[in-house]
């Protein structure tokens, strides 16, 4: 039983992160387009790195969840054959003992120089331009992926999607691409889909199967039951 899990920002909300999307359409009054696009980048690069700083720094205050523990703990039984894909740029899946997570927007604990391209691990500011520590250029953005930039792991990601026999969506809105296409191209290959979101997703009706309520219910409570099944 190969599982692939994708986890968006629905399950990190749980802990206390801060949504993407919020109702008023900001991301902690930001306009998206003005922290999470290269041109803001280019335009006010210390605006997006203060931002970037701030949410880097919030990570010290907020814990995994009963649903990343879930993934954690299945991880331990199903080891290589469950691959968890998240959207969200926090460590929590870390945190909670899951290995096997590709981050395919990037993390916040990374950042990548624009003189070598290399990626280094990064758990202080970068608003006050600090060197490379490969190259000693003092040019490092955020590593997360902005709009209009391509995702990391994408082959990785397609290969997985293509041999799984389920793939389940957790706290994702649907309405981002190319993560909210992952159900159809899982499907075509044969896998069964599940939903666990607090309500329909954009995508819903692809699914086979949905269970909408706090992600922190219904991840335990699913996991409980494909591990009985095993
Ligand atoms: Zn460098």
């Amino acid at each position: 039983m190969r599982v692939v899990v994708l986890t968006g920002a629905g399950i990190s909300a749980e802990s206390g992160v801060p949504t993407f999307r919020d109702a008023d359409g900001l991301w902690e009054g930001h306009r998206v387009e003005d922290v999470a696009t290269p041109e803001a980048y280019d335009a006010q690069p210390f605006v997006v790195h203060r931002f970037y700083d701030a949410r880097r720094a919030a990570l010290s205050g907020v814990s995994p969840n009963p649903a990343h523990h879930a993934l954690a703990r299945l991880e331990e039984e199903l080891g290589d054959d469950l691959l968890v894909v998240t959207q969200n740029i926090d460590d929590l899946h870390e945190r909670a003992g899951s290995q096997r997570v590709l981050h395919m927007h990037g993390e916040l604990l990374s950042a990548v120089c624009r003189a070598c391209r290399g990626r280094s691990r990064w758990e202080q500011d970068l608003s006050d331009l600090p060197p490379c520590p490969r190259c000693g250029v003092p040019d490092l953005r955020p590593d997360v992926v902005w709009f209009g930039e391509i995702p990391y792991e994408m082959d990785r990601i397609y290969l997985a999607l293509e041999s799984a026999d389920l793939f389940v969506s957790i706290g994702t809105s649907g309405a981002v691409y190319p993560a909210a296409g992952f159900v159809q191209q899982a499907a075509t290959y044969g896998a069964r889909t599940l939903e666990l979101n607090l309500q329909a997703s954009e995508v819903t009706t692809l699914f086979d199967e949905t269970r909408h309520g706090r992600a922190g219910e219904l991840v335990p409570a699913w996991v409980d039951e494909l591990l009985v099944r095993r």
